[in-house]
């Protein structure tokens, strides 16, 4: 059964706690971008306060071996000044059963990196690249039944489990999912969580309408299944960005040298049919800048849409596009934005998602909810000044993605079963 933060009794007890210290670090192990470590902390805090102590796991980057580079060690000191004790550390996650056990309430101990075991993500390392599919079936059944041992080590250590590692919610690892069951009634997600289930569900289960999805970004094909879920649930669907284009070819228009997929044409006139079947507006770009060049120095033009001269790439949302998007978001009472509707990292090209960005600021402020989630859109709204002008910035990328898509995040789900 699953249980609350706030009404759990936390006195005397060990939570395991999965979190996302997957920061960026320089070269000289320094922290570069401390955020995800403060998102923690409200969780982290909660259980000392409450009398209990912390057994506090994570993965960093992607090593395929143990690595001092991706060691945890690199983020104790910040930790402990965030948390504002000492947190000690294991060197192993493996074998921290005498560190574990001797916690009093009030104190913490981080496990060294996760990922130092394959068994974390149960997948086999070190496989001849010629290896057949027989050899990689049989590595694979090694891995997952080390796995089992590997979780119930992890779970030895504490009397509850706490997830509130939003950015691998999408993976059935041990620590992010399989751990679950061996707390089956001292189970919970922490804050971050909770906000990020809340967010996700205050868009996709209860929103207020109108409700609009403004989805940009490259490539069609990476955000294919987001828009064929969320065109049966939406009533406005902004397409902008890269992935535009698709559409306006499938559409007849001429794209010139912009970035398009042939292939998902079919895809593309599938989701504008379904669109209008369900009276859903779906909104193209109408007017886009375009460059000669794919750089910020190029020569710049604005060209109707569907009418990109040969040569000429479409880089950008011209004003014509951003009026009409405006309107649409400053009608809805819910919105969602993934992805850039530019290429926003050259200054030139930055004004169609610095528009959107303000566009949602004043939406928020109008009493709309507004949800930015995935990547890019995060980095955008970041860097541009407005993550604390929306509603929601998400902390997981492809996370968010998946649960846009429609799809049972195993990290939730582990917890809810
Ligand atoms: P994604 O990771 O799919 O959300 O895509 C983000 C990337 O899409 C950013 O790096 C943008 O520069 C890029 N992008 C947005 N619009 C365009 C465009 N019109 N042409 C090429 N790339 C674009």
């Amino acid at each position: 059964m699953q249980q609350y933060i706030d009404s759990y009794d936390f006195t005397g007890k060990k939570a395991i706690v999965r979190v996302d210290f997957n920061v960026p670090l320089n070269e000289n192990f320094e922290i570069t971008d401390d955020t995800r470590i403060r998102r923690a902390m409200p969780t982290l805090k909660k259980v000392l306060e409450k009398g209990g102590s912390l057994i506090i796991m994570s993965h960093l980057g992607r090593p395929k071996k143990v690595d001092p580079k991706f060691s945890l060690k690199h983020i104790v000191g910040r930790v402990s000044e965030c948390l504002g004790v000492p947190v000690q550390f294991a060197d192993d996650c493996q074998k921290a059963d005498a560190q574990a056990a001797a916690l009093k309430p009030g104190e913490a101990l981080l496990l060294e990196n996760l990922r130092f075991y394959a068994e974390e993500e149960g997948k086999p390392r070190g496989l001849a690249e010629d290896a057949s599919d027989e050899e990689k079936k049989a590595a694979k059944a090694v891995v997952k039944e080390s796995q089992k041992e590997f979780v119930k080590k992890l779970a030895s250590y504490a009397d509850c489990y706490i997830n509130d590692a939003f950015g691998t919610a999408h993976r059935a690892h041990g620590s992010t999912a399989l751990i679950a069951k061996y707390f089956p009634n001292d189970k919970m997600f922490g804050y971050l969580m909770e906000g990020e289930i809340e967010a996700i569900e205050n868009v996709l289960k209860n929103a207020q309408r109108p409700l609009t999805a403004i989805i940009g970004g490259s490539k069609v094909s990476s955000k294919l299944a987001v828009l064929k879920n969320l065109v049966g649930k939406v009533d406005n669907l902004i397409i902008g960005g890269g992935m535009g284009y698709t559409f306006i070819k499938a559409e007849g228009g001429k794209i010139g040298n912009s970035l398009h997929e042939d292939e998902l044409i079919p895809d593309a006139l599938e989701i504008m049919a379904e669109a209008k079947a369900k009276g859903v507006n779906l909104s193209l770009s109408v007017q886009t800048k375009v460059a000669d060049d794919f750089s910020n120095d190029a020569n710049i033009q604005l060209v109707p849409s569907h009418e990109i001269p040969d040569g000429w790439e479409g880089m950008d949302a011209g004003p014509e596009s951003l009026k009409r998007w405006k309107e649409i978001i400053l009608a809805s009472k819910t919105i969602l934005w993934n992805g850039p509707v530019g290429v926003f990292e050259l200054p030139n090209f930055a004004k169609g998602t610095l528009q959107i960005a303000e566009d949602l600021a004043e939406a928020t402020k109008n009493g709309a909810y507004t949800l930015v989630g995935g990547g890019d859109s995060v980095a955008a709204v970041t860097k541009m000044g407005y993550a604390d002008k929306v509603s929601y910035v998400s902390t997981g990328g492809g996370a968010m993605l998946e649960a846009i898509e429609g799809k049972e995040l195993p990290g939730i789900a582990a917890i809810r079963e």
